[in-house]
């Protein structure tokens, strides 16, 4: 696969190049933007980014980079009902994370409201706009179906003096929400139900959040977008494929009103197995308590995707190896977690830590003696530099590092068998003494002096490396161990099993008290570290100064090389 995943979807005489930047490349050639690439990337504020937002974000930005363009940020705030500015800073914090930099053309839909409106009037006075009394449940049931034509309203045909008064007054609030709305005059025996005279404006006795009790009526998506998208000159306007019916009525409303005019083009959306990615579910996680909140690193929100480690640069190469297409499918999420490890493999420094820890007492190393050894943070690459890590008389290990009864090919530590501590020495457990429930409580073992650095000074084999640190300079810390919230690989889509939220896993984080060497002392929240054999984790925001708390971000076994060895 190439590096930005093109060649599976490519354009045909153009490997490589997605369709969407072959498009952009004809409009460019052919001079019907004068050259221009404008993009925008229009969230509504009404919950946070999740990774299908970043397939876009990536789309967006990327393409109006690539081609020395521009991209806006854009509020699509025209719901004032389930809007907040809380979800305005994050998007915000969200795109400039993802490495989206819109400079300083950050929109909102609601500046447009005062310009939407007057273009209202102009459609009711040009004869292509009229206000309908009809109930909302009227509207539907005269709308039609995808194989019967919609019915006319009864109040189709007011005059346009009409219409204009009753538009007017429902702006001044004279009427209850519901009570009218504003409808585009096209037609209702389209086989495009979008077209089927859609609803334009409705009365909503609301605050929002940034136009506060100016407006009562509110204009709707269709009719907003493409409005937006004008009056910013954006020239390609890119959605995901759900949108293609409304592609008539984009155009339709540009044409009626006769306004510069960008093109749509729309993409498939992205999605994931054992992963839910529609605000409204989130909302849902949310609220129920599933999580602790939209940041829970369980979320496949971008908050919860940073505060869980991810790099930003894992992402974009997820979104680029993804690629374009222009019908729906389902990436695997252990292509997400190849595109994390792969990054953060050559870009995090390499620490020990001891999350389930069992003591190791070296019984012929002297007491009070400590030795430092020196160790790089990279094994392959000596830009990381290193540190002093100090080893003493005491030391923990992982529990599961040690077993009483070794199965076959068990090359750690067990009942006389000899293991290498990692960079240290080699030591042979001597006992292992347990405590009143049968459970290990310390290993007795004996190092050989003349192993230090770990060589084997006879040419003896001993296969087994494990970490350590040293229970006298060990720094405590909280571990929490993620796995995936789901474990179907489609939540949700299969109905006897009740709904998605009925999917989640019970046992999705587990906490654990464990042990890190003491350089970690200057870790700052954020920072990614992988600690040895266990996997990579980050520093999160709730850590104090007597507890740090590391998420782990993602485990080392790679599960997608090995799915990819199967499926290849
Ligand atoms: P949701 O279903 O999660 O509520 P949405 O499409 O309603 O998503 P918006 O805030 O309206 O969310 O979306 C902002 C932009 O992000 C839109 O251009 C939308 O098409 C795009 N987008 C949202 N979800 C995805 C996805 N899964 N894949 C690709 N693009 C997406
Ligand atoms: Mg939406």
């Amino acid at each position: 696969m190439s590096k930005n995943g093109n060649d599976k979807n490519g354009t045909p005489g153009r490997p490589g190049v997605d369709f969407i930047r072959a498009r952009i490349q004809d409009d460019n050639a052919s001079g019907r933007f004068g050259g221009r690439v404008h993009t925008r990337f229009p969230p509504e504020p009404n919950g946070c980014l999740h990774l299908g937002h970043a397939k876009s974000i990536c789309l967006n930005f990327g393409v109006a980079g690539e081609f020395g363009g521009k991209c806006n940020l854009r509020f699509d705030d025209t719901n004032p009902a389930k809007e907040e500015t809380e979800y305005v800073d994050s998007i915000r914090e969200d795109v400039r994370w993802l490495g989206g930099d819109w400079q300083e053309r950050e929109f909102y839909a609601s500046d447009y409201f005062e310009q939407l409106y007057a273009y209202a009037e102009q459609l009711i006075r040009m004869g292509k706009a009229y206000v309908d009394d009809l109930s909302a449940d009227e509207i539907r049931e005269y709308r039609g179906t995808l194989t019967e034509p919609g019915r006319e309203s009864p109040w189709r045909s007011r005059s346009m003096e009409e219409n204009l008064d009753l538009f007017r007054r429902m702006r001044a609030g004279e009427f209850s929400d519901g009570a009218r709305v504003l409808r585009a005059k096209i037609d209702m025996a389209s086989s495009n139900p979008a077209m089927r005279d859609p609803t334009l404006y409705r009365i909503r006795h609301a605050e929002h959040h940034r136009t506060g009790k100016t407006w009562c009526i509110y204009p709707l998506y269709d009719y907003t977008h493409c409005l937006s998208d004008s009056l910013e000159g954006i020239t390609h306007s890119l959605c995901t494929l759900e949108f293609a019916n409304n592609r008539e009525l984009y155009d339709w409303v540009l044409d009626a009103l006769n306004v510069y005019h960008p093109q749509q083009i729309e993409f498939a959306r992205l999605n994931l197995t054992c992963t839910v990615l529609s605000k409204r579910r989130l909302i849902q996680l949310v609220e129920s308590g599933c999580v602790s909140g939209w940041d829970d690193p369980r979320m496949p929100t971008l908050s919860g995707l940073r505060r869980r480690g991810v790099p930003p640069e894992a992402l974009r190469e997820f979104c680029a190896r993804v690629g374009l297409a222009r019908v729906n499918s389902t990436v695997e999420v252990a292509m997400l977690e190849f595109c994390i490890r792969e990054y953060l493999n050559d870009h995090a420094p390499r620490v020990m830590a001891v999350l389930d820890p069992v003591k190791v007492i070296i019984e012929n190393y002297p007491k009070g003696q400590v030795e430092t050894f020196e160790m790089p943070y990279h094994p392959e690459d000596a830009a990381f530099g290193s540190r002093n890590v100090p080893f003493s008389r005491e030391l923990y290990i992982e529990r599961d590092d040690f077993r009483a009864n070794p199965p076959r090919k068990y090359h750690r530590l067990a009942p006389d068998a000899e293991v290498r501590l990692r960079y240290a020495y080699l030591i042979t457990c001597r006992e292992a003494v347990l405590d009143e429930t049968g459970k290990v409580r310390e290993l007795r073992c004996m190092y050989d002096p003349q192993s230090r650095g770990g060589r084997s000074p006879d040419g003896r084999r001993v296969k087994g490396t494990i970490h350590w640190v040293s229970a006298a300079h060990a720094l405590p810390a909280t571990m929490r161990l993620y796995e995936q919230l789901f474990a179907v690989a489609n939540p949700g889509e299969a109905p006897e099993e009740g709904t998605f939220l009925d999917n989640v896993t019970p046992d999705s984080l587990r906490c654990t008290r464990g042990w890190m060497e003491p350089a970690l002392a200057d870790a700052c929240v954020g920072d990614r570290v992988q600690f040895e054999r266990l996997g990579y984790f980050c520093k999160d925001r709730e850590s104090t100064a007597e507890m740090p708390v590391f998420n782990r971000t993602v485990t080392l076994r790679d599960s997608w090389a090995k799915l990819e060895k199967r499926e290849g």
